[in-house]
């Protein structure tokens, strides 16, 4: 069996690509895994090397959008796990049109390959950011898309596009969609990792508004869980929310991370609120749990205390991306 990871050089991509080489998911036990991706900023090798000796693990430097390249790779792949993807809310806020490029027309390179090539499986990773923001309850996958962010737009539109190739072409695509992921490897822009090496620094950590809105975090090892059940028994054409961590207020979780690294409060700088920030996701898990049996299986403390010792003791993979990286400075 041969899979094409794509953008498994990134957190969630590489967190895969590491557990399926190392045996977590028995379906892809013997498999030929080839990543592709581009090594954007986000894209980093570090996060490859534990598994860097594999003999079923092939590198490939490219970009989803490049249509002979995707249908070159795509020959003799059983299976697809799309990842890549511009990922970063603040960035899209900045300016969409790499978001665009990448989400949405490297989405459809991607679906328009698989179709060519007969693949058997293709799973979509999206994100539960696509249903916009809900106040109380939880999304069943069922929910209308409302995105408000131009991230989560591009993700809505790549994720209807996948919809479309199954009910268009009957390509069997499954879609994904997870709430928020932490676990090492994360690039230091993300929440978690920001506050995380800021205060290993001992600098501030920028609070957004009121610090009130409500996140689900999962840990990384229970998204990629979840797709490997997706991948190996989800039903063509069907979307499953993954998810089931822990919901926070992002003023809960900085008081955990302060607690965890000997803070105090002294080291919070409220900024101004993000534009558009959604007040609240939650996503509802009934049908992933009940019809491919999963759940998550990290503890959120023991998850983000492995999480922050990991940080501690991997300066040499974070320090260079932070001096690198226009990160906001406070
Ligand atoms: P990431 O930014 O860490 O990694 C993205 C990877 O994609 C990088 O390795 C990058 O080099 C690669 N890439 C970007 N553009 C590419 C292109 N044009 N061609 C080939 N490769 C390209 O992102 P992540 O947090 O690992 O997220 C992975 C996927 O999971 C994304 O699709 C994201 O929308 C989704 N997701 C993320 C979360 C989360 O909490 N991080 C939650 C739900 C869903």
């Amino acid at each position: 069996m041969r899979v094409l990871v794509t953008g498994g050089a990134g957190f969630i991509g590489s967190n895969y690509v590491r557990r399926a080489l190392t045996g977590a998911y028995p379906a892809v036990a013997d498999a030929e895994l080839v990543v592709l991706d581009k090594l954007t900023y986000a894209g980093n090798l570090a996060n490859l090397a534990p598994v860097a000796d594999s003999p079923r693990l092939r590198f490939v430097r490219g970009d989803v959008c490049d249509a002979r390249l995707v249908s070159e790779l795509m020959r003799g792949i059983d299976q697809v796990v799309h990842f890549a993807a511009e990922s970063h809310v603040d960035r899209s806020i900045q300016g969409a049109a790499d978001f665009v490029l990448t989400n949405v027309a490297g989405t459809q390179t991607m679906l328009q390959a698989a179709l060519d090539a007969g693949v058997g499986k293709f799973v979509h990773v999206s994100t539960d950011e696509v249903y916009g923001s809900i106040e109380h309850g939880s999304w069943p996958e069922t929910h209308p898309l409302e995105p408000n962010s131009p991230y989560s737009a591009s993700k809505a539109a790549a994720d209807l596009l996948a919809r479309s190739f199954h009910r268009t072409h009957e390509l069997p695509v499954c879609i994904t969609r997870c709430s928020n992921n932490y676990g090492p490897y994360q690039y230091p822009e993300k929440v978690i990792p920001l506050f995380v090496t800021n205060l290993l620094d001992g600098r501030k950590v920028p609070l957004y508004g009121d610090g009130l809105n409500v996140r689900d975090w999962l840990h990384v090892d229970d998204h990629c869980q979840g797709i490997a059940l997706v991948a190996d028994g989800g039903r063509p054409g069907e979307i499953y929310n993954i998810g089931g961590g822990t919901e926070l207020t992002n003023r809960e979780l900085t008081a955990r991370l302060l607690a965890e690294l000997d803070a105090d409060e002294s080291m919070v700088q409220p900024v101004i609120d993000r534009k558009a920030h959604d007040r609240r996701y939650s996503v509802d898990i009934t049908k992933i749990t009940e019809e491919l049996g999963y759940r998550p299986r990290v503890d959120f403390a023991a998850g983000l205390a492995d999480t922050v010792r990991w940080y501690r003791d991997n300066r040499p993979w974070w320090e260079p991306l932070k001096e690198s990286a226009a990160l906001p400075e406070i």
